[in-house]
This record gives structure tokens, C-alpha cells and sequence, in this order.
């Protein structure tokens, strides 16, 4: 394989799936009615914008739907095509079924740079697309559920779940037509950071087994690990914080469009993310040395790579090249299938993207769970949760008095052990039970299997036999 020609991003996951297949008993019709895209919609469009008319091109691409909903972001990047809007909506088929969220696969994708166009434009084109899709039924609370993705956050689904409700008038389910909402507009929290909080709770429960870290030739735990990311954007910049912030990682490297950061002591992510903001790129950052070819630096020494960017960027051309000890794919699809062989070989780890990145759809899932109910998670229980443990707390403080200087209670523990679960702490909690139990499926297979050779063929494993089911259960 390495030999040959570079394949698209569509054909790398197709090789992907031809891989793990290759080991399943499926029937030849079946394994090529999960593989196939099942439908994709091209849509163009006229918005009136500065005196013209501009006309945009955007895909609604619908990869399974064993289980409907189907779900998948929304990209707004000059880059979209088909090819990659249907490779993206297979990595959400897959990604659901790893982490067991009841969707199928879908994803869009308009032709646009973004920051070519004010706000108010953007909302028109916006509005319009989501109109297109909406009349389809390619935007629906119980047919198809997108999200956010690159180039698109809370403000482009507001805007979405608002555009459905208008032409939806009498749907009560009407919010749960798009995921990734602002809190007042009937988001949940958490589901900003959720992707990047998903990386962070991926590699804690890696750590967890020394199998898989002594594979990679590393010892211990994240602490002091030496961490490059590559792309500070929504997911790397809420992974990188994570880990150094709560993990003790040391982030010795950070690639943006405009060149690296690095430094061997660990770079203070949060400065840099509020520099970009400022400056609109890392160029200039005073506290860290600046190269000016970044891509290099993805084949810089450092015991955790994370591509959190583009498709693609570690290939045929760079693999050989790679030092890291391991990788974790935040992004979608950053690994090709070419580079893939050549890491393996190499014994580089990797942690695919259909695990890392999934925290982001698992706290959509969460957030399209809250709208069909109508209320917030922990309204009914909270109260009622901190009464029961105030009755522990009343007899521990019995106790403390009785015993006098023998026992005290350890000071902010009343405080800790009285305080209902909020939404955010329990979609943390959800969230990091979804990570956790999807990696051990994994894992699981990767250990018990001689002829399972990586963490990817593993969770390919884990989803198609989940999605085979579900269509058998159908009688297909
Ligand atoms: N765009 C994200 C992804 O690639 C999130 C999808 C979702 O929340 O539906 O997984």
C-alpha cells in the first residue's frame, strides 16, 4: 500500500473499513450496504449580497440510516467537496456506533471562507441554506440532527434552529432540529468544549492501561508527557488547555496556519488562544520560539501528537518522518490510509478519530435528549440530592462533636458532598462514562485478537458489528 499513489480522504476511509471487514464473517451484500454512502445532496443557491447576486454551493451528505436520526456537523471551508462531505458523514456512522449514540451518519459542508463575510451575510447565508435542507427533511428533529464542525459554532445553529422553527411553526420538538446551540437558544452546557474535553478523557483512560502505553513505548502517566497540537481552534485549544491545565502535560509545541510555537518547558495555551483572538494568528507571540514552516514541526520529537485540524496532514509524504510516540486524532481523518501502514510499522500508537473526536456528537446527543424532554438535566433531582445528603452530613456533625478532637471533619468536604449535580457536571460525567466504555470495547478487541493490529481496526470492528446488527435486527 505505501507504495502506491496517496488515496482521497474518501477511499482512505473505505480502506479503513475494507480492512476490519476483511476480518468479519459479513455477508457480501451487507458489508457493502454499510460502506456506501446512501445518499448526497447538492444544493445551489443565490443570496443577494452587496449588489449581487453570489451563488454557494453545499452538500447534505447521508451516509446510514440504520438509526434515524442521522447526525453530523456542518462545515463551512473552501475545501468542501463531495468526496469529503460523504467521508466525514462514514466517520459519523462509525463514530456513533463506537460511542453508542442512537444516530446514523451524516454531514454537511457549504463552500465558503467565512471570514470573507460579515455577520449579518453569514446569517443570510446561513438561513438560507438551513431553508434548503430543512424542506428536504435534511434538517429534521426526528430525520437528520446536524451540528457544528469547522468553520461553524453555537451562533450558525442558532441561527439554523431558528430558520427550522419559523417554517416549522407547530413542531414542539423544533430545538432538537440542530445541536451545538447557544445555552439560551436550548443548548446544553458543556457541548463547547466537548470534543477537546472528549480528547482529554480518550487519553486519561489510554493511561489507564498499561497495554496499550507500553506499546507505544511510554511509561507513567500524562504528567510531563510532551504534547504537540496542530491547530489551536475550538477542539485543539480546548484539549491542549485540559491537559496542560488538569493533566500535567506539557504542550512543547503548537502548529496554526501562520507558522509553530515551541518550547521545550511547556506553552501557556490559554495566552496563545487569547493572542490569536487578539492578533488573528500566533505570529509575534512573544513567549515562545516562532518557526515559520509549521508543518515541519509535526515531525518534531514529543511523546503525544494531536492533529485537531484538517484531514490529511500527516501522509504519505510526512508519515516516515513522524517521531511522536503516539497520536491522538482529534480532527477528522488527519492520518491517511497510506500513512497509516507506514506509523504502524514504525510502532507509532494512534488513537482514532472515530474514538478521540467523538465527545463532541456524545454531548450532542446529550443536548438532543434535553430538548425532546423539555428540561434542563438535574432540575427534578438536585434539590432533592442535597436533602438526602444533608441527613449524612447532619449525623457526621453528631459524630464530630461526640468525639471532640479524636475526629474532625476534613474541612470543604460538607461544601463538596452537599452540592447536587448540575448539567455541567453531569455531562462530564456522561460524557466521560461514553469515552471510557467506548475505549474499553476497543481495547478489548485490540488484546483479545492476534490478528487485530491497532486501536483503528479495532473500533472499526466494534462500530460495524453494531451497525451489521442493527440492520440485522431489521431483517436486511
Ligand atoms: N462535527 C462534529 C463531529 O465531527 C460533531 C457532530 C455532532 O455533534 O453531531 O463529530
Amino acid at each position: 500500500m505505501s507504495s502506491h499513489k496517496e488515496p482521497s480522504f474518501r477511499q482512505s476511509v473505505d480502506l479503513m473499513f475494507n480492512r476490519a471487514v476483511a476480518l468479519m464473517d459479513l455477508p457480501p451484500g451487507l458489508e457493502e450496504k454499510i460502506r456506501v454512502c446512501n445518499a448526497t445532496y447538492t444544493v445551489r443557491f443565490g443570496v443577494r449580497l452587496r449588489g449581487h447576486i453570489k451563488t454557494f454551493v453545499g452538500y447534505r451528505s447521508v451516509h446510514s440510516e440504520h438509526m434515524e436520526p442521522v447526525k453530523g456537523g456542518i462545515r463551512y471551508s473552501l475545501g468542501v467537496n463531495q468526496d469529503e462531505v460523504e467521508a466525514l458523514a462514514a466517520l459519523m456512522t462509525y463514530k456513533c456506533a463506537l460511542v453508542e449514540a442512537p444516530f446514523g451518519g451524516s454531514k454537511g459542508g457549504l463552500c465558503i471562507d467565512p471570514r470573507e463575510y460579515d455577520e449579518h451575510e453569514l446569517e443570510q447565508i446561513t438561513r438560507r441554506f438551513a431553508y434548503e435542507l430543512a424542506k428536504r427533511d435534511l434538517i429534521n428533529p426526528s430525520q437528520n440532527v446536524p451540528a457544528p464542525d469547522m468553520g461553524t459554532g453555537e451562533r450558525e445553529m442558532a441561527w439554523i434552529a431558528d430558520q427550522y422553527a419559523r417554517m416549522n411553526t407547530t413542531d414542539i420538538n423544533a430545538r432538537a432540529c440542530v445541536t451545538g446551540k447557544p445555552i439560551g437558544a436550548g443548548g446544553i452546557a458543556g457541548r463547547v468544549e466537548a470534543t477537546g474535553r472528549g480528547v482529554q478523557y480518550a487519553l486519561r483512560e489510554f493511561f489507564r492501561h498499561p497495554e496499550g502505553v507500553k506499546k507505544a513505548g511510554l511509561t507513567g502517566k500524562l504528567d510531563g508527557k510532551r504534547v504537540i497540537v496542530q491547530g489551536l481552534g475550538n477542539v485543539g485549544y480546548h484539549a491542549a488547555k485540559f491537559l496542560s491545565e488538569e493533566d500535567g502535560a506539557k504542550i512543547t509545541g503548537i502548529i496554526e496556519r501562520d507558522g509553530a510555537l515551541l518550547d521545550d518547558n511547556g506553552i501557556d495555551v490559554e495566552a496563545v488562544h487569547q493572542w490569536i483572538v487578539k492578533h488573528g494568528g500566533l505570529t509575534g507571540y512573544p513567549d515562545a520560539l516562532h518557526v515559520a514552516e509549521g508543518a515541519e514541526v509535526l515531525q518534531n520529537e514529543c511523546d503525544i501528537l494531536i492533529p485537531a485540524a484538517l484531514e490529511g496532514v500527516i501522509n504519505m509524504a510526512n508519515a516516515a518522518g513522524i517521531k511522536a510516540a503516539m497520536i491522538i486524532e482529534a480532527a477528522n481523518g488527519p492520518v491517511t490510509a497510506g500513512a497509516d501502514d507506514i506509523l504502524r510499522e514504525k510502532g507509532v500508537v494512534i488513537i482514532p478519530d472515530l474514538y478521540a473526536n467523538a465527545g463532541g456528537v456524545t454531548v450532542s446527543y446529550f443536548e438532543w435528549v434535553k430538548n425532546l424532554s423539555h428540561i434542563r438535566f438535574g432540575r427534578l433531582q438536585r434539590r432533592q440530592e442535597e436533602a438526602r445528603h444533608q441527613l449524612v452530613v447532619d449525623e457526621l456533625e453528631r459524630l464530630d462533636k461526640y468525639l471532640g478532637d479524636a475526629w474532625t471533619m476534613t474541612p470543604d468536604f460538607k461544601e463538596k458532598y452537599l452540592r447536587g449535580a448540575d448539567e455541567l457536571e453531569l455531562v462530564r460525567s456522561g460524557l466521560d462514562d461514553t469515552m471510557r466504555e467506548a475505549y474499553q470495547s476497543m481495547h478489548e478487541v485490540w488484546h483479545s485478537r492476534e490478528d487485530v493490529p491497532d486501536l483503528r481496526m479495532a473500533g472499526y470492528l466494534v462500530a460495524i458489528d453494531r451497525v451489521a446488527r442493527s440492520y440485522r435486527a431489521k431483517g436486511l
